[in-house]
């Protein structure tokens, strides 16, 4: 199975095998803006110039030809039009081409099946935070269901955005660090703190992003308003991630998505998930970002449910939501396979 990821930042090309399963290439090629934000136009046109050239070199990882692939996986969302609509374009031609399936895949569910793949936890509560995305989600009768998610934005755009504009990013991720993380090290609570809210089961970090711009405008230290940032916005998601799992009843957690690479969230949940003596274990941090493999294996187990889409259907879809995808192949994962 041959995935391609194209929904933000990253085109990734996945080839995964079944029986046994083994991962087989993994190419990613990432677009980084050198100053601002990230352009959906931009991105698009970027991977549009690279992606032949990624399939190729994921071909070549593997020593397969191109008609040894047995179908093609493809993220038809959640994220941006533009770059979904490359990776999009490529697998429908790849498969009308070499006359293969072609396999619709939700990014979200692509993110979480990777954690439960790699972790071995058959059935935890996860939670998924991004650059585009958080979620407190957990599979109940078919489905991913939602028990928690943000108001506004999504943690890593709130990293993203603040790191910005407080003029220390691009590049928002260095060795493995988020720029947020490399500020707040000298740094501490701010004596006045920024808001932290949380309501019901929901997070909001449009009010804290705010808070923490003006804070920055009135010349407090830059360090102490990353320190605080990252303190509050992490410990908000821990303790939705918490209810979840009290409401739920899961004995396990994982983390997943791009944040979930994050070394303070990863031992905030750690020290969550020892107050319950509940197993946790994250997603490996490699696979915590967009990747092409993820896609792969979501395709390989939708393939073994026969699930495959025609090609006048494959429309992309920006706002696909977790919690409207059935998950026929649950708890398997592709070891089962
Ligand atoms: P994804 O779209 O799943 O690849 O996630 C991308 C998001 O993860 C972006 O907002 C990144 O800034 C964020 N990210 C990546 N690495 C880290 C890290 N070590 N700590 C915090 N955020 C991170
Ligand atoms: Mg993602």
């Amino acid at each position: 199975m041959l995935g391609i990821e194209s929904t933000a930042h990253t085109f990734g090309v996945g080839i995964v095998s079944s029986k046994p399963f083994k991962i087989l290439a993994d190419t990613r090629k990432t677009y980084r803006p050198k100053e601002g934000g990230i352009l959906p136009r931009e991105v698009a046109s970027f991977f549009s110039s690279i992606a032949s050239d990624a399939i190729k070199e994921a071909l070549q990882e593997t020593g397969l030809k191109i008609n040894e692939i047995d179908a093609f996986a493809v993220a038809l969302g959640p994220g941006m039009g533009p770059a979904l609509r490359i990776g999009a374009t490529v697998a429908r031609t790849l498969s009308i081409y070499y006359k293969k399936p072609l396999i619709p895949v939700n990014h979200a569910v692509a993110h979480i099946e990777i954690a439960r793949t790699l972790t071995g936890l058959k059935d935890p509560l996860i939670l998924y935070i991004s650059g585009g995305n958080t979620t407190v989600t957990s599979f109940l009768e078919g489905r991913y269901r939602v028990f928690g998610e943000t108001q506004d934005m999504a943690l890593g755009n709130l990293l993203d955005t603040f790191a910005r504009e407080a003029g220390i990013a691009p590049p928002y991720v260095i060795n493995g660090n988020h720029a947020v993380d490399i500020c707040a090290e000298e740094g501490g609570f701010l004596e006045r703190t920024l808001p932290y809210t949380v309501k019901g089961q929901d997070v909001s970090f449009s009010g804290l992003l705010t808070a923490a711009l003006r804070s920055l405008k009135k010349g407090h230290k830059l360090s102490d308003i990353c320190f605080t940032l990252r303190e509050i916005a992490f410990s908000a998601v821990v303790e939705v991630a918490e209810r979840g799992l009290v409401h739920t009843e899961k004995r396990s957690i994982t983390v997943a998505g791009g944040v979930a690479a994050n070394d303070l969230l990863r031992k905030k949940m750690e020290t969550m998930a020892g107050d319950h003596e509940i197993i946790y274990k994250p997603v490996p941090k490699r696979f915590a970002g967009d990747n092409g493999v993820m896609i792969a294996l979501v395709g390989l187990m939708s393939l073994y449910k026969g699930i495959s889409i025609n090609i006048e259907k494959s429309f992309v879809r920006q706002r696909w939501r977790l919690d409207e995808v059935e998950i026929p192949w649950y708890p398997k994962t592709p070891q089962d396979l």
